[in-house]
């Protein structure tokens, strides 16, 4: 796939900034907030929602159709492109009629590619740019769908937009990031840019700059901002809107770091730290696959000898004592705890698979069963 960069879509250069209120509540709402964005300088493109997909019918639905003509005055009067969601056939037409700049699909709809299919035959022979949320659940095959599906219209104006995923349980985030899946996308699709959505992300406003100079850290390529002139009385998502004083107080702290120095002194050091990682990187795979071989030959000699159980307290002494020393090491113990359970994991199918060999050759009893 061949994506343009935001750059070339007409909105400005650098980190693209699209900030404006959860939903369209009113044209007053509308316009009071676009004005103040205005006069930030900070903002690519104003958004607002018209068509809200709230989890419970008896919330705020959006001002649908009718917000239509207040975007337009939005447009008129700050110069503004405006964007808007979009999850119907007739959502789009109404958009590209009514000449909404960008249109971007939410998460439950790239949740459901029959949805996106409908959305995408509308879109069809335009260029409106699109911007594709993460779907709810962190998969990114179907992330990358959607992607592809916009693609097949003929856009190439695309951004993704990581806004985190739904949790079960109470987390700290509304929806957690996994900056991992942002990056496999982007490593999927290089020419994708890939902005983040720290609103619906935080669900709160004081974590909203911060997960924001995170996204920014990661080298993200914009973000998509929930402003809202009086967030205490918004119709939806009043936790996470910021004030525009608070949104300019966080757009003065964010440090944009540059992708790259020309500098030769910094080019020489960052490749010196990176042969270190890489001769690192080469011990570690090597240490793991010894620890591995070790694993299969204790698989062996267990099995042959008729004493396979799965030690638990073998285990459990393992994940102590490594996490002990991840700890003592300046690890992070949920880290170290989650690499000593991935490698024990493969270990148990290494045995498993040697055991299987040996049953198959019958040298081996047909109940034993592996452990370390
Ligand atoms: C939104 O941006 O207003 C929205 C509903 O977001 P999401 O689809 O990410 O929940
Ligand atoms: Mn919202």
């Amino acid at each position: 796939m061949e994506i343009e960069p935001t750059g070339s879509w007409g909105y400005g250069e650098g980190p693209l900034i699209i900030a404006g209120p959860c939903s369209a509540e009113s044209e007053e709402q509308v316009l009071t907030i676009a004005k103040a964005l205005r006069a930030t300088g900070r903002v690519n493109i104003f958004r607002a929602g018209l068509w809200k997909p709230r989890s419970r019918p008896s919330s705020f639905g959006g001002e649908g159709f009718r917000a239509l003509s207040w975007l337009r005055r939005v447009k008129e009067e700050t110069g503004l492109p405006v964007a808007v969601e979009v999850a119907s056939p007739l959502h789009v037409e109404a958009c590209l009629k009514d000449g909404i700049d960008v249109v971007w699909l939410g998460a439950r709809t790239v949740s459901n590619p029959f949805s996106v299919d409908e959305i995408v035959a509308v879109l069809a022979g335009t260029d409106i740019p699109v911007l594709v949320k993460n779907p709810l659940s962190p998969d990114v095959e179907l992330w990358i769908g959607a992607i592809e599906r916009v693609y097949s219209a003929g856009i190439r104006k695309i951004a993704a937009v990581h806004r985190g995923f739904t949790p079960y349980e109470k987390n700290r985030y509304r929806n957690i990031p996994k900056w991992e899946l942002a990056i496999e996308l982007r490593s999927r699709i290089p020419s994708l840019p890939v902005l983040c959505d720290p609103s619906h992300m935080s669900g709160k406003a004081a974590l909203v700059p911060e997960t924001s100079q995170k996204a920014i850290d990661m080298n993200m390529a914009g973000l998509m901002v929930e402003v809202h002139h009086d967030p205490r009385h918004a119709l939806s998502d009043r936790d996470q809107q910021l004030d525009p004083g608070a949104f300019t107080g966080m757009m003065d702290k964010l440090v944009f770091r540059s992708k790259t120095s020309s500098d030769t002194g910094f080019l020489n050091r960052l490749e010196e730290l990176r042969n270190r990682i890489d001769s690192i990187d080469q011990q570690i795979i090597e240490l793991v696959a010894a620890r591995m071989r070790i694993s299969i030959e204790m698989g062996e000699f267990k099995c042959l000898n008729d004493v396979a159980v799965f030690q638990l307290e073998r285990w459990i002494e393992i994940l102590e004592t490594r996490t002990q020393n991840g700890i003592s090491e300046g690890l992070d113990e949920e880290f170290t705890g989650r690499l000593i359970r991935m490698i024990h994991e493969e270990s148990i199918r290494c045995q498993d698979k040697v055991m299987e060999d040996l049953r198959r050759d019958m040298r081996c009893p047909p109940d034993a069963r592996q452990g370390e």
